[in-house]
């Protein structure tokens, strides 16, 4: 069948030379990375190669970097490992009002145990204003959490000025930056990070990998309970082909993040010019001026997104109605409540993500095919 995703928020498919890399890991180079010998020696230098390849992208040091199952898991890493490694110094947690559920559900686990968190709200285009950041903080503040890029929106986040109030204030910072990594240039020390998650499957790398990168000097309380992997700091063998890919992908993606994204950037301008040709009604979401380049998070006024949804996929165009996850709770968006939208408006919501193999000719049949099937989801 063929088709034309428009969905690279919620994945992306995994590039060749990634696949290529990660191949001999399964049946050849296949040994525990704990092992004292030739093989467990192998798998050890790829885990090694590929920290360097990530801490790369990142400007920290390869020691800084934990390999983890993915973004959840780093983010819960973050957050649970933080406030348990600090609690003694206070138990207050700012975060923000559109963070993504492994952020969000982690900070009301904290709650429930007995923690405080601030949930501060974004303006209408879902940014977070670092004066809100700073006023939030009070003497008993150990972490402040606040995402990089949102996932709905796309909008980026004034990252550089939250990590100087935090660090200023000495208190914890982490950013949730599974969507921005290898987006947008990110350098944690210039940026003042303490704690930033990534993941391989939004890269065009495998799914159910990821990383969190833990500035030296900061302690964790680690989450999984086990071996010593990981410097202590993540118990459980290391997924030696998936961690080989993660770091393949993230050299290959930071290594041409420019052009590429400028291409990107150009081919969603020119998706959402069209569309605002053919219907001067549309309303584009999030920051027009700092948003991640191939996002597109549009309301159609007075047109059942979910249906308008499923006619695209029977025409083989995929995009998705908020974030992948929502889509199992059937719930209305609380990003796109953050940012003031009704109900009517969030269901006349869908987001388009593209990626660097969507062509021109993908977003004219994109367009044409959403001009044919529009006026059969009105309400
Ligand atoms: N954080 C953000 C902002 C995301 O977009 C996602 C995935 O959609 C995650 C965390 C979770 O990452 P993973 O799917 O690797 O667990």
């Amino acid at each position: 069948m063929s088709f034309i995703y428009l969905d690279h928020a919620a994945t992306t498919p995994v590039h060749p030379n990634v696949v290529k890399e990660m191949l001999p890991y399964f049946t050849q180079s296949f040994g525990n990375a704990s092992s004292r010998y030739h093989l467990g020696h192998q798998s050890f230098s790829a885990l090694e190669i590929a920290r360097t390849q990530l801490a790369n992208v990142l400007h920290c040091d390869p020691c800084e970097i934990v390999f983890t199952s993915g973004g959840t898991e780093s983010d819960n890493l973050a957050l649970f490992g933080a406030a348990h490694a600090y609690q003694t110094l206070g138990k207050h947690i700012i975060t923000t009002k559109i963070e993504h559920p492994a952020v969000k559900l982690s900070c009301a686990a904290l709650e429930a145990e007995g923690f405080s968190v601030t949930y501060l709200p974004v303006s209408k285009d879902g940014s977070v204003s670092p004066c809100d950041v700073e006023k939030a903080i009070r003497p008993e503040t150990i972490l402040i959490s606040v995402m990089f890029a949102n996932n709905e929106l796309g909008t980026i986040q004034p990252i550089s000025e939250i990590g100087k109030i935090a660090r200023q204030h000495d208190v914890l910072f982490h950013t949730d930056a599974v969507q921005a990594f290898c987006n947008v240039p990110i350098d944690v020390q210039a940026m003042q990070i303490d704690l930033l998650s990534l993941s391989g499957h939004k890269i065009y790398g495998p799914k159910g990998v990821g990383a969190l990168y833990i500035r030296s000097g900061t302690s964790l309380h680690p989450i999984l309970h086990g071996g010593q992997q990981e410097n202590g700091q993540r118990a459980g063998t290391e997924n030696v082909p998936a961690i080989v890919g993660l770091g393949y992908a993230a050299q290959y993606m930071g290594e041409n993040l420019s052009t590429r994204t400028a291409s990107v950037n150009d081919l969603r301008n020119y998706f959402e010019a069209q569309l605002s040709i053919m219907f001067p009604e549309l309303i584009q979401n999030g920051s027009l001026g700092h948003r991640l380049p191939g996002h597109s998070n549009l309301t159609f006024p007075n047109v059942r997104a979910k249906q308008l949804m499923n006619h695209l996929n029977y025409h083989g165009i995929f995009a998705s109605i908020g974030s992948a996850c929502s889509c199992l709770t059937n719930s209305h968006s609380h990003v796109l409540r953050a940012i003031g939208k009704t109900d009517s408006e969030i269901e006349s919501t869908i987001r388009f993500s593209l990626g660097y193999e969507n062509s021109y000719a993908d977003i004219d049949k994109a367009i044409q095919i959403i001009a044919s099937e529009i006026n059969n989801c009105r309400r």
